[in-house]
């Protein structure tokens, strides 16, 4: 089988949604790569949990509360995230030099920014002199099918059904909400910034039936065993 490599970008989600979704990945033996925005209690126990490992999701727009400038930022997030080598930016924010430094200065060794919606994920090398960093692009998101009429939510059909590997990403708040429609959670947004959400807040927000939630519990009962964490790319990509 086709392995199948499981990203969230934690985005500031409060710590009910993120505990919520490493539950449900613990129950089935889900590997996953988490993208960390923010200190928060729960990162010793999401280090801790063979099942995962922790990468950083640097905010370098002008607006982040992150640091002042990028390299504040990533400073910042390396001491959360001591033994982080994978990072995909806030925003997927690419640039030529950023690829170098991100390799060069910050250390960073998977770079999973780019974003390719229902396209084949083909990972590759990019080498400058003396830096290398292993780009993985990813082809489906929570959020995106939830901008599309025809969202796919399922790896029996549609396009996480095609052979190769599949490089999904998730955000605990879309997983949370179950967001099977963009526009639903666009409204959410009015309630405040999703820090200070509460579960009684949001509430009636949950829609039912298909969509980010139950779809990744099939994800994980199904694709459990063929699961893999992109830092197990740099021992067998042999690229
Ligand atoms: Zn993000």
């Amino acid at each position: 089988m086709d392995p199948l490599y499981l990203t969230i970008d934690i985005d500031w989600a409060p710590d009910f949604m993120i505990q919520g979704m490493a539950d449900v990945l613990v129950e089935y033996g889900m590997r996953a790569t988490w993208f960390v925005t923010h200190d928060t209690p729960l990162l010793g126990d999401l280090s801790a949990e063979p099942l995962f490992e922790l990468g950083i999701h640097p905010n370098i727009a002008a607006s982040s509360t992150q640091g002042g400038d990028e390299r504040e930022i990533f400073g910042r997030l390396m001491e959360l995230v001591p033994d982080a080598v994978c990072v995909r930016t806030h925003g997927n924010v690419q640039s030529t030099n950023l690829t170098i430094r991100m390799s060069r200065d910050y250390k960073m060794r998977v770079d999973a920014s780019y974003f390719l919606p229902r396209e084949p994920v083909k990972p590759h090398y990019v080498r400058w002199v003396e830096t290398e960093i292993l780009r993985v692009p990813y082809d489906w998101e929570d959020a995106y099918e939830a901008s599309q009429s025809d969202s796919e939510w399922s790896l029996d059909e549609g396009h996480l059904a095609k052979p190769g590997m599949h490089v999904i990403n998730f955000h605990p708040v879309h997983w949370y909400l179950n967001t099977q429609d963009y526009r639903t959670y666009a409204r959410a947004k009015d309630l405040g910034p999703v820090q200070a959400w509460t579960p009684g807040l949001i509430a009636d927000l949950i829609a039912a039936g298909q969509g980010p939630r139950e779809f990744l519990t099939r994800l994980s009962i199904d694709g459990a065993t063929r699961s893999r964490k992109l830092c197990d790319l740099l021992v067998t990509s042999g690229v």
